[in-house]
Formats: C-alpha cells, structure tokens, sequence
C-alpha cells in the first residue's frame, strides 16, 4: 500500500496535485474539507454542525474529522493505498490517523509538504474563490483566519512526521506539471 499525506497551507495546490496522484497512482483520494462540503450540500446533522466553523475558516473538532476518516477507510477495504489531502490538522488527528493506519496494518509513507509564501496563497484563493463559490475563500479575514489555524495548529504536523523520517519538503510554486514532476520524484525514491 502507498499511503501519503499531502500537506501544506489552504491554497498550495493539494488538491490539484492530489488529482494528478490519484490517476498515476491509482489511490483513493480522501479530502476532509470536500467530505465535509458534499454533508454540507446533503444537508446532514453533521454539515450544519461544520458549516458555521468553516465559514468562519475555523478548524471543525478533530472527533468529527476523525470519525469521517474512519469510515472511509473501512468502506475502502481492497483500495492500493490513501491520499489523505486538508487530513491530518492537528496533532491529535495524526495520532489517531497512525493509530487507524496501524490497525490494519499499514501506515503513511511520506508527508509531501507543499511551500508556498502567504501573499501567493492570499493571491490564488482569492482567485480561486471567483469560480469555486466558496465563500471562504471570498474573504480576506477569512482567508487569514484560515492560514492563522495552519500556521498554529497545522503547520508543528511537520515535526511529527520529521521525527518518524517521513517529512518531505517540496516547492509549491512552478507550473503544476513541474510540480507533479517533484512530487512523483519523491514516491519513485521511496
Ligand atoms: P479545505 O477544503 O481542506 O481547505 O477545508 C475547508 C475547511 O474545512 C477548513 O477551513 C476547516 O474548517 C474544515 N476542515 C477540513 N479538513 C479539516 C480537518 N482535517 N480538521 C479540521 N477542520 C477541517
């Protein structure tokens, strides 16, 4: 199995390059903020619950995001391995993704981290937001709530993929091809 976590800020382009692992690798792409959007369209218990802290561009609580991941990988028994994209946030998520992972016998490869400078994300969400319809990406307060939450709660996930030798660190910033180049670079070497 080939399980990858791919990280980085909102807006480095996970889930573009998420897209592209997904087909070359043939993987099951799990985005906590798409399963979250698609309860929030389907008008489920828990999208209301998540829908005022993502609008907010707040974190929704781990027991939520964890339960979502859960399920999913209990529903994909035969699958070749995860793209686990906006999942983990924090800390508590990545324990309990290593614990998941554990009990059925796998675990995370590698931690892609994207690096993409704050003005550059402000720039493509803001952009992105004309066409998405998400309202959190329409608002720079709420934009920079959202890369405040990164940058506090998200962004020490890297030490503790560091520690277990699995941190790895690519540009964000080129052509998405290129960037996709990086990227399959670091799985071939695995
Ligand atoms: P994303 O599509 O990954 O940018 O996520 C959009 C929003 O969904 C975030 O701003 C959070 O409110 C929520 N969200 C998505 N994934 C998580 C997660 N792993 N933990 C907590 N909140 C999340």
């Amino acid at each position: 199995m080939l399980n990858l976590v791919l990280f980085g800020p909102p807006g480095a382009g996970k889930g573009t390059q998420a897209n592209l692992l997904i087909n070359k690798y043939n993987l099951t792409h799990l985005s906590t903020g798409d399963i979250l959007r698609s309860e929030i369209t389907a008008g489920t218990k828990l999208g209301l619950e998540a829908k005022s802290l993502m609008d907010a561009g707040n974190l929704v609580p781990d027991e939520v995001v964890i339960g979502m991941i859960a399920s999913k990988l209990d529903n994909s028994p035969r699958s070749n391995g995860f793209i686990f994209d906006g999942f983990p946030r924090t800390t508590a998520q990545a324990k309990a993704l290593d614990n998941l992972l554990e009990e059925k016998n796998t675990s995370i490869n590698i931690m892609l981290s994207l690096k993409v400078e704050d003005s550059e994300l402000i720039k493509r969400l803001l952009n992105r937001g004309k066409d998405s319809g998400r309202s959190d990406d329409q608002d720079e307060n709420i934009i920079a709530n959202r890369i405040n939450e990164y940058n506090n709660k998200t962004a020490p996930l890297k030490d503790y993929y560091s520690k277990q030798n699995k941190l790895q660190e690519i540009d964000g910033v080129g052509s998405i091809q290129e960037i996709a180049s990086n990227l399959n670079q670091v799985i071939e070497n695995l």
